[in-house]
Formats: structure tokens, C-alpha cells, sequence
């Protein structure tokens, strides 16, 4: 199968809790689209969905399961390194060996066997973090580490051009690192823990630490007219860009943990790279720089000039590393 110039196609799936998103590559994406996630009778009929998806694709662009290397597929939850995923609450899933089962759908389709069918599966912000590596901010290196700013904050790590997957699918996952000194810790992380990254490092997070703050603070700030139920991440940023003192606090104090973060993971994996995505990364160079002056000021000296740059595939950056994940068996 090794550079078999017949088997030139990938497809690289990335499943979400309200969109599956495809995308057929060769050495570039050539096509992408999408469905709605379907997670009625807890989630059953999204892998047959999948299988019915790429087997018309295959169909629409006159691809044989013989030109076809794999599917790769990310999904929402850990994916243990058998390739089980136990549990997936976005979808619905409980104990889903999803790559073993898309393979019995497709195997229903004439042509297809279990023999000419490859199918791997990994958790979405590792598969992103592979992605990046392959056609975004990541590309040239063999190693980084991801972190993704959402409504949570998640992280996948790169090394040697693999994804770090964990024991229990778990490595990577940065928002659950303990960093937060207790004077910054507000409530519970949705983990159930306290002191979580995530937990001033996500939108919902900072909103809430933004919050706190504002009733303890005297300082005038435009936050301040936005009500209780509006204030938002992006409000945050950009008053904090255009010189509200207390906004722009509140991002310094989100940027230090998020490099002290960055520097824990750096001592244990010391990348190449550090890249910053997702939907709160938004804010662009304003969170970038101020990031990487908190990394560089908490990192140990041997990698204190890590790069840290902005993620560049947006939400294409899943179903590339999908596609990238079985690309990269063969190199
Ligand atoms: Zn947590």
C-alpha cells in the first residue's frame, strides 16, 4: 500500500455535536461539505450517516474503495488507544468502537470489503492540532502543542508527527491543567475540579472571572453597560483593545495562566510550537503577544523562545488532521 500512487485519495471526517464536517483530500482538500448531526437514539444513526456520505462521494467523484487509503474520523470524546470511544456526551455515545463500526456500514456497499476499508478515529482537538501541523500554522514541524479557545478549552499535542494520544485518550487535554493560583478560582470547572485552565481561559470562563471582578473593582469600564446576560469573551477583547484599563486587565490575567499553562506543557513535551485556535482566538495578535510575553516570563530558559503563533485552519483544522492521520501511517 506504501506510496501506491492508486490509492491517492483521503477522506477526513470531523464529527461535532451539530455538524459533521467532510473534506476529500489528496496532498490538498478538494472538496468539502456538511451535515447536520443527527443525535436522536443516542447518536445510532451517525455512523451510518457517515458511511452513506463518503460512499457517495466515493460514487460523485468516480472513487473505487481501491484508490481510496482511509477515513479518518474525529470525534468529541476521548478515543482509547484500542480505538474505543466510551464516552462521547455531544453525541450521545457510550462505548463506540467507531472506526471497527463505520467499517461494517461500509462494508454493506457493493465492492466494499472489510479488507479495502481503513478506518481510524482520535479525539477532534488532537486530530485539529495534526491538521494545523499538516497544511496550517504547524506546517515544516514534526512536533507541537495546540491549545483551543471555546466555550471549553482543549489542546492536542503533536510529537514526532503523531499525535500523543494517551493511555485513555486523555493526553492533550489542557484544559483540565490545575495552574490557577486560589485568589483567580471562580466556582467549579465543568469537570468538577477547581483551578482549571479552562476555567479562565475559555469564553465562558473569562465572562465569569470578568464578572466577579467587576464587583469587586471601583474602576470605570465599558463592560460595565453591557448587562450580566450579554457580556461575552469578544466584548472583553475588544474593549480591551481599544484601551479599557480593566478589560485589558482581565485579558492580562486570562494570557498569564494560559502561559503558564503552555509553559507546564512545554516542560514535559518541549514542541517546536506553541499555536493558539479556536473561536477565542479571535482576538488575534492582541491575545497572541500578550501570551507569549506571560510564556516567556514563567517558561524554563531551554525553551523560553518556543514560537507561539495563531492557528490558521479555523474549523476546517479537524477534517484535515482526520485525512492527515492516515496519510501519515504511510510516511
Ligand atoms: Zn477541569
Amino acid at each position: 500500500m506504501q506510496n501506491n500512487p492508486i490509492k491517492k485519495w483521503v477522506i477526513g471526517v470531523d464529527v461535532g455535536g451539530t455538524e459533521i464536517k467532510f473534506g476529500l483530500f489528496d496532498d490538498k482538500l478538494t472538496e468539502k461539505w456538511s451535515i447536520p448531526t443527527n443525535r436522536s437514539d443516542s447518536g445510532s444513526h451517525i455512523l451510518p450517516e457517515i458511511a452513506g456520505e463518503v460512499h457517495r462521494c466515493c460514487l460523485r467523484n468516480g472513487i473505487s474503495p481501491e484508490k481510496l487509503r482511509g477515513i479518518g474520523i474525529g470525534v468529541p470524546g476521548p478515543v482509547h488507544d484500542g480505538g474505543e470511544v466510551r464516552s462521547c456526551v455531544n453525541l450521545g455515545w457510550e462505548n463506540v468502537r467507531a472506526a471497527e463500526v463505520l467499517t461494517g456500514y461500509l462494508s454493506g456497499f457493493p465492492g466494499w470489503t472489510p479488507e479495502n476499508i481503513h478506518v481510524r478515529c482520535a479525539n477532534d482537538a488532537n486530530a485539529a492540532a495534526l491538521g494545523e501541523m499538516w497544511l496550517g500554522g504547524g506546517r515544516g514541524c514534526r512536533s507541537l502543542v495546540m491549545v483551543t479557545l471555546g466555550t471549553g478549552v482543549g489542546g492536542g499535542i503533536v510529537i514526532g508527527g503523531k499525535i500523543l494520544n494517551g493511555s485513555r485518550g486523555c493526553a492533550g487535554e489542557i484544559g483540565h491543567l490545575p495552574c490557577l493560583s486560589e485568589a483567580d478560582i471562580v466556582g467549579r470547572c465543568n469537570c468538577g475540579n477547581r483551578g482549571c485552565l479552562e476555567q479562565i481561559a475559555s469564553a465562558t470562563g473569562i465572562v465569569a472571572y470578568a464578572k466577579r471582578e467587576m464587583q469587586r473593582t471601583s474602576v470605570k469600564t465599558v463592560l460595565g453597560k453591557a448587562g450580566e446576560e450579554t457580556l461575552s469573551a469578544e466584548m472583553i477583547f475588544n474593549a480591551g483593545k481599544a484601551g479599557d484599563a480593566f478589560a485589558d486587565g482581565i485579558a492580562e490575567k486570562m494570557a498569564f495562566y494560559l502561559g503558564r499553562g503552555m509553559a507546564a506543557v512545554c516542560a514535559v513535551v518541549n514542541p517546536e510550537k506553541i499555536l493558539i485556535g479556536g473561536g477565542v482566538s479571535a482576538a488575534g495578535e492582541y491575545l497572541r503577544a500578550k501570551t507569549e510575553k506571560h510564556f516567556r516570563e514563567q517558561a524554563f530558559e531551554g525553551f523560553r523562545n518556543t514560537p507561539v503563533v495563531l492557528a490558521e485552519l479555523g474549523n476546517q483544522a479537524g477534517i484535515a488532521g482526520a485525512a492527515y492521520m492516515i496519510i501519515s501511517e504511510q510516511e
